[in-house]
């Protein structure tokens, strides 16, 4: 009986588990990608691209990938970590003035699968509030690793907030990945209407060095390919 009784809480604390926040998470993953996969093979997807960067800004790269993109007149989406715009005001107004969309990627980068509602609730809070008071219209969230909960659902629909997941990762985040590979993975990824994750911050050591050495080498091949960028605002789900 006792046996029965701790099998059936187990059972119960799993299924509790699963549904707050693993089902939602890579639910919602998967829904993302195949409703792409869905929109390439009607053919209704041009050749746009959604180039977005999360996990800056960061004083030693944000900048050099403003330039870059500039050069190439790309306009793109970061997903900003609330703690490191505060540190890099600058960087915030840079990407405001040249036209580039700013969403919200947590306050320190913390992972949302498990935690509760007042969690939830005060990250979504403090990140929205700490980019409105630099000016920014906060519209698009993306949660740190595509984590989220019940919770997650929750306010962002309260708050009117739109969720951007992902179709291509480069891992351009990993020791792994070197300036080649991570062009490879770029070009061999792609596919018209997709959303590009990158990284201009965190990660390994240099890591958005050897992105932004990715993106010197890709783009142009990108462009001549027949692509152009776009930032999230201009999707359509
Ligand atoms: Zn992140």
């Amino acid at each position: 009986m006792d046996r029965i009784c701790i099998t059936t809480g187990l059972a119960a604390v799993c299924t509790a588990v699963l549904c707050y926040g693993l089902i939602p998470s890579e639910g919602l993953k998967y829904l993302w990608k195949r409703k792409s996969r869905k929109r390439v093979k009607e053919g209704s997807g041009d050749r746009r691209l959604f180039l977005t960067f999360d996990d800056g800004p960061s004083r030693a790269y944000t900048g050099q990938l403003l330039c870059l993109l500039k050069q190439y007149q790309i306009k793109a989406s970061f997903f900003v970590v609330a703690e490191f715009a505060r540190e890099n005001p600058d960087l915030i107004e840079w990407m405001k003035e040249e036209g580039h969309l700013v969403g919200i990627h947590s306050v320190r980068h913390r992972n949302a699968l498990f935690k509760g509602r007042r969690f939830v609730c005060e990250d979504l809070r403090e990140s929205v509030e700490t980019l409105e008071d630099m000016g920014v219209k906060i519209r698009y969230y993306r949660p740190p690793w595509g984590h989220l909960n019940l919770w997650t659902l929750f306010f962002i629909r309260k708050w009117n907030l739109k969720l951007i997941l992902w179709d291509v990762m480069a891992n351009d985040w990993s020791a792994r990945e070197t300036a080649e590979s991570i062009r490879e993975k770029i070009l061999s990824r792609v596919f018209p209407g997709a959303v590009l994750c990158l990284h201009d911050g965190r990660g390994a050591v240099r890591a958005p060095e050897r992105t932004i050495e990715a993106l010197k080498e890709s783009l142009p091949v990108l462009i001549e390919q027949g692509y152009s960028f776009e930032r999230m605002d201009a999707y359509e789900y």
